[in-house]
């Protein structure tokens, strides 16, 4: 019996639209970690069609993935400039975001090597403290122009702390390191709004925001009501019921044991598809309207729900994310957020794109 994860490529179309009229400036879209673990080959060509174009992965291997299916955008990987990589960006026509002086450089001989001048994104350190080029690069930088000799400056990002929480002060506070260090690229575009930097007004759009998660449906400013359409639907049929008496446990560890005479359906589905082990007694699915609790620990591969209210047979579906449950409240079950849901659905379910 098979589980099914529908994925809705046109509600993920439309969450690119309304993102895109939010703003002044392009609206590109992530689609690293596989979009989200929704399937970059299916989602990304689908928004382009929609009129993105711009794509971010992490990696160069995703980008370069993508690249056949994409003829005409630009692909960009966040993740940096490897040594020796430079090549493989060029062959593929993908363009790297440099993140420190060591990668402006290598980017920097590659152009001196092929005598032309190569496009790049600059990332700028503004607080987050992972990849990206911090103050004292960016004096450099601005003090001798011959850093970037063949390097074309395309766009100057940054990444936020906190834009999810719209009051937290450390908004205002990178928008204006951003603002200071910027000065030193005259004529670059700017880059500051992932998806919640989306719904933080025209100060941080810029000429491109980044999102990602919201257009796969999350929404990542939890005090706003969700604007994004849902683009998932998991549900998996009931391998098995079974009968407990009072005193009777429920999987490894014996974690939940019946007060009253139980029913217990077992589905195929565990950490290996995405619930969390720390879903163990606190998930919900969903049977016909009803919720119905995740009782015992989540395995690897099967998990198990009290349907002792509720008329469940064998083989009837038990819905894990929708409409109704969608991946930010599983991920609050499991005391996750809606990306790690997304991303952890792994390879299993039987996989119907719907809405292209
Ligand atoms: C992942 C990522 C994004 C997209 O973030 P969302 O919160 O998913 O919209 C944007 N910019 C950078 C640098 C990222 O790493």
């Amino acid at each position: 019996m098979t589980a099914f994860l529908d994925i809705d490529l046109g509600a993920i179309a439309d969450n690119w639209r309304f993102l895109a009229g939010l703003n002044q400036g392009e609206t590109a879209a992530v689609v690293k970690a596989d979009a989200y673990g929704l399937g970059a080959a299916q989602v990304a060509p689908v928004l382009a069609e929609a009129g993105c174009k711009t794509f971010f992965t992490a990696h160069l291997a995703e980008a370069v993935a993508l690249r056949p299916l994409l003829p005409g955008a630009r692909i960009l990987a966040l993740n940096g400039l490897e040594p020796h990589a430079a090549a493989d960006f060029i062959a593929h026509d993908i363009m790297p975001v440099l993140c420190s002086l060591e990668e402006i450089a290598l980017w920097r001989a590659a152009a001196v090597r092929l005598e032309r001048r190569l496009p790049a994104f600059l990332h700028l350190e503004t607080g987050l403290n992972r990849l990206a080029l911090p103050a004292q690069a960016c004096a450099a930088l601005r003090d001798d122009r011959a850093l970037l000799e063949g390097i074309a400056v395309d766009t100057v990002m940054t990444h936020l702390i906190a834009g999810e929480a719209p009051e937290d002060e450390r908004n205002q506070r990178q928008l204006a390191a951003f603002l200071a260090m910027v000065a030193a690229f005259p004529g670059a575009k700017r880059s500051i709004a992932n998806s919640p930097g989306s719904f933080l007004g025209a100060d941080f759009h810029f000429d491109l925001t980044r999102p990602g998660a919201a257009l796969y449906g999350l929404n990542t400013s939890p005090a706003q009501p969700r604007p994004m359409l849902p683009v998932v639907r998991l549900s998996a049929p009931i391998l098995q019921i079974r009968d407990l008496a009072p005193g009777e446990s429920v999987g490894y560890g014996g974690l939940w044991t019946a007060q009253r005479p139980s029913r217990i359906a077992t589905l195929g589905v565990g950490y290996a598809d995405g619930l969390h082990r720390t879903h163990t007694n606190r998930g919900t699915a969903i049977f016909d309207d009803t919720p119905v609790p995740l009782v015992g620990r989540v395995s690897m591969d099967l998990v198990t729900f009290d349907v002792t209210d509720v008329p469940a047979n064998p083989g009837d579906m038990l819905v894990l994310l929708d409409t109704r449950h969608g991946a930010d409240e599983l991920a609050q079950e499991a005391g996750t957020i809606g990306y790690e849901i997304l991303t952890s659905l792994g390879r299993r379910y039987k996989r119907r794109y719907i809405g292209a």
